[in-house]
């Protein structure tokens, strides 16, 4: 076998789909010839490689959320950028100012809070109410 008939042959013996005749030439050929085991030498790794790669489990999601990741840290560069680094340390007092003023808020208005009628004034039921019939004073007279 020489070198052109070795290079023939050389993908289907990395691949491991060579007859069995055929790998024991190819094989005799790389024992005398370094450029094609050379050759044979680096297809191995590439396939080995490439056999890896296929193996991998790619994660379908992970693209999406790498680019949600890098738009979401664009965004808020830009924001910190426009504020200003100094409202950016501000913000955590800010945002704890504004839930002490929405607190006390609720408290006063809570606190003043009246029910429409007031409870001086005789609810509108309570005026056709007989308190002759609730509280029998006939049976207290008889006895
Ligand atoms: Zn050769």
């Amino acid at each position: 076998m020489n070198c052109q008939q070795c290079l023939q042959n050389v993908d289907a013996y990395i691949e491991k789909r060579l007859p069995e005749n055929k790998i024991a030439e190819v094989k005799k050929h790389l024992e005398v010839c370094s450029a094609c085991s050379e050759l044979v030498f680096f297809g191995e790794i590439a396939e080995k490689v490439i056999t890896e790669e296929k193996a991998l489990n790619v994660n379908p999601y992970l693209s999406v959320r790498v680019m949600t990741q890098i738009n979401i840290s664009k965004l808020s560069e830009k924001g910190y950028k426009s504020i200003g680094s100094f409202t950016g340390i501000l913000r955590p007092f800010l945002v704890a100012a504004s839930i002490t003023v929405a607190v006390f808020l609720g408290i006063i208005g809570g606190n003043n809070y009246q029910p429409k009628s007031s409870s001086n004034d005789i609810p509108e039921e309570m005026v056709y109410i007989n308190d002759a019939n609730l509280e029998s004073l006939d049976l207290l007279i008889n006895e």
